[in-house]
């Protein structure tokens, strides 16, 4: 049996990891799908502590990954599809394989949704199409943008892309965005800010160099179709945590967040299993802010493990 088995390899697992392995708990991470997280969908990370001059998000969870296994981590590559955490045991399934821990770290973290049109995916995390303005607004700088959605984030988005774009249009589905009123009536107020409603973005044309620059939108009213130019489309339509084996099992929200115990970050209902990371933050949503978590959460698992030992 391991002493602890951290789900997911992006930040808060592999920051799980360095400190678990430090504390001689030989750890175990398995990675999933994406081995190394969404950060390694993105070119450029400028604001992770101690990269004066940026990293590519690819580099940073390389280091990650060689800074855990260097002190005892282990990793393999499992999918975990099914978890019992009924007994001390605590046991995880990822297809026929079976595990089983004292004590687990979830950091499965979420993946951004897309809109799955042309151009999407083929400048996504460095070439223009992004989820995050937190992460890459400053890249923006006097550049007119997009921002895709209707809701508080897309608002909050929007609103946070003005300090540096020249313009910001919101496109949005309907005839009134589903924010809530304060943020709704803002966003519109703003004077950067140009909403065009009821409508669509069906495509995402590139330049000769590969980088956005403009949209295609369907007004689904009138179907008539325009282009927008924009060096920078914003996708705010939500993100879905990667829960999915832990629902009857643990707390979720209603967005399938998973919820900590009301006195902790990290802990769960569960002794000896906590969260980490984006699975569990849907406010922050920060390489940084996953990394801190994913070092509570190991020192919690520590300290839980050595009072039984
Ligand atoms: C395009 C883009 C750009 C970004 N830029 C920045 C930036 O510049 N600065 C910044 O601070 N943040 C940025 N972010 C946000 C940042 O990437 C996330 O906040 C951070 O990666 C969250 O880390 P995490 O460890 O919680 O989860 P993730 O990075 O999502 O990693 C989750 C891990 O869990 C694994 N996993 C999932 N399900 C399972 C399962 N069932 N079994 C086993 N493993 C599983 C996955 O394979 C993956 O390894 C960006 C995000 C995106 C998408």
């Amino acid at each position: 049996m391991e002493n602890v088995i951290i789900l997911g390899t992006g930040c808060a697992g592999f920051t799980a990891g360095i400190y678990t392995a430090r504390a001689n708990l030989r750890p175990l991470i398995l990675e999933g799908k994406q081995p190394g997280g969404q950060l390694t969908t993105t070119s450029e990370v400028e604001n992770f502590p101690g990269f004066p001059d940026g990293v590519d998000g690819f580099s940073l969870m390389d280091q990650l990954r060689k800074q855990a296994t260097k002190f005892g981590a282990r990793v393999e590559h499992a999918f975990v599809d099914r978890v019992d955490f009924s007994g001390e045991k605590k046991l995880l399934f990822a297809g026929d394989k079976k595990f089983e821990a004292s004590a687990v770290i979830i950091a499965t973290g979420a993946a951004p949704r897309l809109l799955g049109i042309p151009g999407e995916q083929e400048m996504y995390g460095g070439k223009g199409v992004t989820t995050c303005a937190t992460c890459d607004g400053a890249f923006y700088r006097n550049m007119e943008v997009v921002v895709v959605g209707g809701g508080d984030s897309a608002c909050e988005e929007a609103l946070f892309l003005t300090r540096f774009c020249s313009k910001v249009t919101l496109i949005h589905r309907r005839d009134e965005l589903r924010a809530s009123r304060i943020m709704a009536e803002r966003t519109i107020a703003h004077k950067k800010i140009e909403v065009v409603w009821d409508s669509a973005v069906q495509e995402v044309l590139p330049d000769e160099d590969g980088m956005a620059r403009a949209i295609t939108v369907k007004n689904l009213k009138t179907e008539e179709v325009t282009e927008i130019c924009c060096k920078g489309v914003f996708i705010a339509i939500g993100h879905v945590p990667n829960t999915a084996p832990f629902k009857e099992i643990l707390e979720l929200d209603e967005n399938g967040y998973l919820v900590p115990d009301s006195n902790s970050m990290v802990k769960t209902s569960i002794e000896g299993v906590y969260v980490a990371g984006d699975c569990a933050d849907h406010v922050f949503r920060q390489a940084i802010t996953a990394a801190g978590m994913g070092c509570q959460a190991a020192i919690e698992a520590e300290r839980w493990l050595s009072e039984g030992m």
